[in-house]
């Protein structure tokens, strides 16, 4: 099957690169449990050295299983190449390290994921990289932030816990009349509903581990970008750093991708539901969910994203002992971080996650401590919204 034939999503999850005529005709790729592959004679192998990026070689270079899910990640994300890694936080640092010298200068989003914000605010700083860090609700904040030496621009749309919005067309406007290049992480949306690239984004990255793989059973991470970007990426990240994805995580991500629209529409119509619910209850003080008419960047929103994940905060009209109370009594959102799986999950900062949430700024006088953030999973809405009503009863 040929890229771009005008298929729907759902027809290119289950076809594009599977190359079932090389595999005996298989219908589920094979797992190429192996860490090199062999030549018939000297010739070949020189043959395929000649080509390190498109033959078989070795698997931190190329893997059969591995090669079919960066297929259709590119598809997907609608970029002319992607590569898969061992991680989300692998395919960021190996993505800010392709764009980012010794000397250069960052603009990134406050509320980014947590390691991503440390990543360039501790890690990178040694190595001369400076950082600045906007809320990026307004864009005119990017334009201030500029130097000289600015490079890249680092956005999570919607972000981390408060799930606000940069108006991604507007900022890669500005990144482009300066040179900068633009990288974002687009975890939260899945490519279903946001896709980046399409509004000029130059990086799009994902962590694989929520919901492209969907089953949480796997860390990985992806980055989708032009060709030329990603052969890059290839030669250096992936190749002197290392940090692919392997073959077997290759294949449960395949496996979670064939099911990633279905999902996405039942996390979407589930999620809206259940803002809707705690958006009225008494004991919600305020809903964060880019899906709500009441999100005060909801008209951005609709104009950027086509549909909202199941991932949602809120803050309640207690103290720390009624949320604990709270989360404690629920029965199907399980106490876990991470999110995007087919199982609903709750989770605060105050548990321990929130150390990484920049600056403390959780703890902080005025701020939101009291801050759950949920995960709607699969289950029936009604389980769901019948156990969050039941625990908001012993709050
Ligand atoms: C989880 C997460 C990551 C990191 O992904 P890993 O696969 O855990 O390394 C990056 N960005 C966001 C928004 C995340 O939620």
């Amino acid at each position: 099957m040929n890229k771009r034939e005008g298929y729907g999503i759902q027809t290119m999850l289950a076809h594009l690169g599977d190359n079932r005529t090389h595999y005996c005709g298989a219908v589920v790729p094979p797992i190429f449990e192996t860490s090199l592959f062999t030549f018939e004679s000297y010739e070949a192998a020189e043959k395929a050295y000649s080509n390190v990026k498109e033959n078989y070689i070795y698997t931190r270079g190329l893997n059969p299983t591995v090669q079919v899910v960066e297929t259709k990640m590119a598809e997907l994300e609608k970029g002319g190449a992607a590569k898969c890694f061992s991680s989300g936080m692998a395919a960021i640092s190996s993505s800010l390290l392709s764009m980012l010298k010794a000397g250069d200068h960052a603009v990134c989003v406050k509320n980014v994921y947590g390691p991503a914000y440390r990543f360039l605010a501790e890690y990178l700083s040694p190595f001369k990289i400076d950082v600045t860090f906007v809320n990026g609700e307004n864009t005119e904040e990017f334009e201030k932030a500029i130097r000289k030496n600015t490079r890249v621009f680092y956005l999570e749309s919607p972000a981390s816990f408060t799930f606000t919005l940069q108006n991604i067309a507007d900022v890669v406007n500005i990144a482009r009349r300066h040179n900068i290049k633009t990288i974002i992480d687009n975890s939260y949306s899945s490519p279903i509903f946001q896709n980046p690239l399409e509004f000029g984004a130059d990086i799009v990255v994902h962590s694989a581990s929520k919901y492209l793989c969907g089953h949480s059973d796997i860390i990985a991470g992806a980055v989708v970008s032009s060709k030329e970007n990603i052969d890059r990426i290839c030669s250096f990240e992936q190749a002197l750093l290392g940090g692919i994805i392997g073959p077997f995580e290759a294949w449960l991500l395949l496996r979670g991708l064939r099911t990633l629209e279905l999902r996405m529409e039942r996390h979407m119509r589930s999620a809206l539901e259940v803002a809707a619910f705690l958006e009225r209850h008494p004991k919600i003080k305020s809903v964060n969910y880019p899906g709500l008419a009441s999100h005060p960047q909801y008209e951005l929103a609709c104009r950027q994203m086509k549909g909202f994940s199941g991932l949602m905060s809120f803050e309640l009209n207690c103290d720390e002992n009624g949320i604990k109370r709270f989360i404690n009594s629920l029965r199907y959102f399980k106490i876990g971080v991470s999110w995007g799986g087919f199982e609903s999950l709750v989770f605060a900062p105050l548990i321990g996650c929130g150390r990484d949430i920049p600056g403390g700024k959780w703890k902080e006088p005025g701020s939101v401590p009291d801050i759950v953030r949920i995960s709607v999973g699969l289950e029936e809405v009604e389980d769901l919204i019948a156990d969050l009503e039941q625990a908001l009863v012993k709050v």
